[in-house]
């Protein structure tokens, strides 16, 4: 058993202002409340947490953190509670114990692969404090060591949980040699004959193996150094876990397994990373399909290197990695782990700063005088940007921040989502625009006859639910489209005794379709809702399908609009709809920049209105569409401008003047005078957006005898 004295010794020698004080009361406290208690291998239990703490000091902890390490299991195995612990030893070190005593009462039953992935997540997003996972991660270094006194059976499910759980943990927070004991410890419990033929091996070859090490890493630093290049060279036997699953994933026996030897060149730069490659394959033969270019194409957690497997000066294989010190720095202090790469290889700078804390916890500690407030102030929140939400089966799932009910119900199951009718949070009905916070068990009522609706946009958060919302949006959109073509064909069709629903069945149609460009009946029909296409045009092509022989005398060419004083409506979309016949409203003529709607007219296609004009109010809501400006190149529109001045010599040359000098051509003008002395102008100019034809209005106004200016179809009269 590990004496608090060689702790104390230790953390001193570390740090000679350490607080000793602190982890004596903290050693008083654990064998005060431990006290009678023994493990299974029959050693007092205080033990445990002396060997925790003094693995928290050997990794150059400080001491709130192995105080807590002393403290850790008081809560959940002795009559201490955590008020006690905060009165003794301040919030610091009760935070850390409260940290590691939730930690354990996560449940773990399920340990399919990605839910062990979740638990990893959510122990980490739990520890707002990077020391709270230390502690644990030291707790189960212990129990591991010790796991040999336990059941069979308790033995299998905790090595599981060891290799499922911590050693990826470690391995984010990049204790690469924790990983590693961890690692191998599991591999002795879960596959012993495995473990005991590995290190058997192992021990038989030991001498050779490192013979060949150190001849290979003289080798290539001579390499180096007769090219000019600065670098480093490492070499190591592999963990035995490492070297399991290498047999295992190339199933090769052990005296197959030739690469058991891993080889690292430091260098400057990315430059000397490849000269080092080039050199070291012309040395010797690169193994087929070994090479991987990791610097070009990084790994998605960030990791970056160059990896490549020759046959080595004895004949044996030899990876060798190569990197520069940068790339090795994150690969090893673990700035390479999850959360600070995301997904699209962006770094965020608040992730690298969290992990360059831990990293100084390892560099600086022994520096820091007050090691205390230096922990203190770095206080880490990690996972900030992601919350881990309970089903009520007790799964784990994450999504972002802000998310909310409607995320979640599409995460489970894309039915869910659309016919979710609302969402119960922790067992209370909450309506669906509640956020959902970190630990809420979620239960999402469904009801069949529920469907998506345009606001629901507004209640999501994740791109899959706003995806599928919108994807129920459009088909609903092209059912209506349908419907409605359908109907106005039909209406039209009855006009000119053309029976459209026996076209349908007959095929007849199908081949309008297939005649207009359309892929099949469907796209014509609704081409016709959605007013890319007139019902006189389809009908036409209707009746020459009908009456082939009379088509060339009777029946007249599609019409074109007659209303020549209708511009063509360049420049607008409806959304996901492609080639429709569009016309800038004469009541209202938008320009870019202006709030627009597009309204169905029968035969005519989309007009297109601004929002405020006062026929939009009129119109069958059914049929308005919402459509929006492009931005594609800026062509000229037309809009109109009404001036009331003061009849003087002189207004109309200064009016043209402004325009001229705004380069606004000007396609049309009136003028006339009025019998109180004063006159109207009105002005059609060509405009680029609303907000040009806006500044215009602005310029006139100031002009010395304008009375009013405004634009057309506002209504003065
Ligand atoms: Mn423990």
């Amino acid at each position: 058993m590990i004496r608090i004295q060689e702790i104390l010794d230790a953390v001193s020698a570390n740090n000679p202002n350490a607080d000793l004080e602190l982890i004596q009361r903290a050693y008083v406290f654990a064998a005060a409340a431990h006290a009678g208690q023994t493990r299974l291998s029959g050693e007092q239990y205080l033990s445990h947490p002396l060997a925790v703490a003094s693995a928290l000091v050997e990794m150059g902890f400080d001491e709130a953190t192995i105080a807590a390490g002393l403290l850790h299991d008081t809560i959940e195995d002795t009559k201490a509670n955590l008020e006690g612990i905060e009165e003794n030893f301040g919030e610091n070190v009760a935070d850390l114990v409260d940290g590691v005593t939730k930690i354990s009462l996560i449940p773990f039953e399920n340990k399919e692969e990605a839910q062990a992935e979740n638990i990893r997540k959510m122990i980490l997003a739990m520890s707002h404090d990077v020391r709270v996972l230390m502690v644990k991660l030291a707790d189960r270094l212990h129990n591991m060591r010790t796991l040999n006194f336990q059941k069979v059976h308790k033995q299998r499910r905790i090595a599981q949980e060891t290799m499922d759980i911590y050693a990826p943990l470690a391995n984010r927070l990049g204790l690469h040699s924790l990983k590693r004991d961890l690692e191998d410890l599991s591999l002795q419990y879960l596959w012993p004959d495995v473990f005991n033929q590995i290190s058997h091996w192992l021990e038989t070859h030991k001498v050779v193996e490192k013979q060949i090490i150190d001849k290979v890493v003289s080798l290539i630093t001579d390499l180096l150094a007769s090219n000019g290049i600065h670098g480093d060279v490492y070499g190591r036997i592999k963990h035995l876990y490492s070297i399991y699953k290498k047999m295992q994933s190339q199933s090769l026996a052990l005296d197959e397994m030739h690469d058991i030897m891993a080889f690292r060149v430091l260098v400057d730069d990315i430059k000397d990373c490849y000269a080092v490659l080039g050199l070291v394959h012309s040395q010797w033969r690169p193994v087929h399909g070994r090479f991987k270019d990791y610097i070009s194409m990084p790994k998605s957690n960030g990791y970056r290197s160059l990896h490549t497997t020759v046959i080595g000066p004895e004949g044996e294989r030899i990876e060798i990695q190569i990197r520069t010190e940068d790339m090795h720095k994150q690969a090893e202090h673990g700035v390479a782990a999850h959360w600070v790469y995301k997904e699209n290889g962006r770094i965020h700078s608040r992730d690298l700063e969290q992990f360059s804390w831990l990293r100084e916890i390892f560099e600086r500690q022994s520096e820091e005088a007050d090691s205390r407030e230096f922990m203190r102030s770095l206080k880490m929140d990690l996972f900030k940007d992601e919350v881990y939400i309970y089903t009520p089966a007790g799964d784990i799932k994450e999504l972002p921040e802000g998310a909310m009910p409607l995320d979640f119900a599409y995460l489970i199951h894309t039915q869910v989502g659309q016919h979710c009718a609302g969402a119960k949070v922790n067992g209370r009905l909450v309506p669906l625009h509640t956020e959902l916070k970190n630990g809420d068990c979620v239960e999402i009522i469904t009801d069949s006859a529920r469907n998506p609706n345009r606001d629901w946009l507004k209640l999501v958060k994740t791109a899959k639910a706003r995806n599928r919302i919108q994807h129920y949006l459009r088909t609903e959109e092209r059912t209506h489209a349908i419907a409605l073509g359908r109907e106005m064909l039909e209406k039209e069709g009855r006009k000119v005794s053309l029976n459209v629903g026996k076209a349908l069945k007959d095929g007849h149609l199908a081949l309008v379709a297939h005649d207009l460009n359309y892929e099949n009946v469907d796209e014509l029909v609704a081409a016709v809702g959605y007013a890319g296409v007139t019902p006189r045009r389809v009908l036409n092509r209707l009746y020459a399908v009908l009456h082939p022989e009379e088509v060339a005398a009777t029946v007249a060419p599609p019409s074109v609009a007659k209303d020549g004083g209708q511009r063509k409506s360049e420049g607008v979309t409806v959304s996901g709809v492609n080639d429709v016949l569009m016309r800038f409203a004469k009541c209202c003529n938008p320009v870019p920049g202006d709030a627009i709607v597009g309204y169905i007219s029968r035969g005519m296609g989309i007009s297109v209105h601004r929002n405020d004009c006062p026929n939009v109010a009129n119109m069958e809501t059914e049929r308005i569409l919402s459509v929006h400006w492009s931005n594609g190149e800026q062509k000229p529109y037309e809009a109109g401008i009404f001036i009331i001045a003061k009849n003087e010599h002189g207004v109309l040359a200064a009016v043209t003047q402004i325009l001229a000098k705004n380069k606004v051509n000007i396609t049309e003008l009136t003028l006339e005078t009025r019998v109180d002395g004063r006159a109207n102008l009105h002005f059609t100019v060509e405009v680029g957006n609303s907000t040009q034809l806006y500044e215009l209005i602005e310029a006139i106004r100031v002009l010395p005898f304008i009375l009013e200016v405004v634009r057309d179809s506002e209504g003065v009269d």
